[in-house]
């Protein structure tokens, strides 16, 4: 039995490091740097997983189910592959290391594939395989991820020429663009309670930290915010942020002097500070991307509808999660259950010998 990932990525990988245990052979098949994204997770400290499974943080709750089945497995395989974890009051999970790239290190180490640097744009059906690269494989897992996190990525010839429907990708994880002018404020911080607005209505809170820059505002809670931006007809979207918790008769020991001086200049409720939404910042300075081969595509098992033994695992299926592990972990469950799978027939293959 032969099988081909493309994207190593974090879903190719995990997928290897299980196929790797149970003696399969198979090819991952990647352009660019391997595990790039891993490495750019959690600030290079790789938040790999959440803790607590909350199918309110996935849009396409469907699909988000997948995670509800595997997250024990996956913790499990993490202590097996000597991945160990601490985890934070919101359940966010890292290595003991804080460093990505000793999760990218291990995966790798436990990986037995065969690696080949290509961009695979094409797969012709022989028979009941596949030809990618001169080579027929009986199964193909397309993991290959999204355009989040890159200026120009127009990699996804593979879905065209697959002639597979997928929704159009759009920036999620992400900051906000404004046209208040704020340039003076670039730069600091402020631990807030941002709402976003919509329509006159209020769509979605967080709390968390916010940072201002020349022409936006990012940070956590605001990059969770846009996640639900990207649902919304726009109708005068604003994001109002509540600088205290508390009301005080001087506010100089309680916002940061910069921001201080910036809403008392422009006569600003600390409660009150209006920001007007005029975009979202691009693909290149997202987390995640909304978007991907819709559902309607892809069987309960992963496996496309169009094509046997072919499946799809990672952030090329239209999901996407908010910020704290859960696009890792949507992609290293997503590995678990097309390994399921192949299992399957491999263990079948071994009977009929
Ligand atoms: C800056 C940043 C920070 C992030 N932080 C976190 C975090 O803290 N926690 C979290 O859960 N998620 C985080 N994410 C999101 C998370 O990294 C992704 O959701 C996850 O890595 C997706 O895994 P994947 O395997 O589906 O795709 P990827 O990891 O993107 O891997 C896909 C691979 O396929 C390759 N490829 C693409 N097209 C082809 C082709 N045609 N042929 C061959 N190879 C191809 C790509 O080059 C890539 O190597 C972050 C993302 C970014 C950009």
């Amino acid at each position: 039995m032969n099988v081909a990932i493309i994207g190593a990525g974090a879903c190719g990988l995990m997928l290897s490091t299980i196929l790797s245990k149970n003696g399969i052979k198979h090819t991952i098949f990647n352009t660019g740097k391997i595990g790039n994204k891993i490495l750019a997770s959690g600030n290079g400290k790789c938040n790999i997983s959440n803790y607590n499974f909350d199918l309110s943080k996935y849009h396409n709750k469907k699909l988000a189910s997948i995670v509800n089945s595997y997250q024990k497995e996956l913790f499990s395989l993490f202590t097996e592959l000597k991945i160990y974890t601490r985890i934070d009051e919101e359940g966010r999970m890292y290595p003991l290391s804080e460093s990505s790239l000793s999760v990218l290190n291990i995966l790798l180490k436990n990986s037995k594939a065969k690696f080949v640097d290509l961009e695979v744009s094409d797969i012709k059906k022989e028979n009941n395989k596949y030809l990618i690269n001169n080579e027929l494989f009986d199964y193909v897992v397309i993991a290959i991820g999204s355009p989040a996190g890159y200026k120009n990525k127009d990699s996804f010839k593979l879905l065209d020429n697959l002639n597979l429907k997928y929704k159009k990708f759009i920036p999620s994880l992400v900051g906000f663009k404004t046209n208040l002018k704020i340039k003076e404020i670039s730069g600091a911080r402020a631990k807030v309670l941002a709402t976003l607005y919509n329509d006159g209505k209020e769509v979605a809170s967080e709390k968390g930290e916010v940072i201002f820059k020349d022409d936006g505002i990012s940070g956590i809670c605001i990059m969770n915010l846009s996640s639900y931006y990207n649902y919304l007809n726009k109708n005068n979207p604003y994001i109002l942020l509540n600088l205290s918790d508390n009301d005080y008769d001087d506010y100089s020991s309680v916002i940061n002097p910069k921001i201080l001086n910036y809403i008392n200049k422009n006569k600003i409720n600390p409660h009150k500070f209006i920001v007007p939404i005029t975009n979202t910042y691009s693909l290149e300075f997202a987390q995640v991307a909304n978007g991907g081969i819709v559902e309607e595509e892809i069987n309960e098992d992963l496996s496309l509808k169009k094509y046997k033994n072919i499946f799809v695992g990672g952030e090329i299926i239209d999901i996407d999660g908010l910020c704290g592990g859960y696009n890792l972990m949507f992609a290293f469950t997503s590995a678990i259950k097309i390994s399921k799978e192949i299992l399957k027939w491999f263990m079948k293959l071994i009977i009929l010998k």
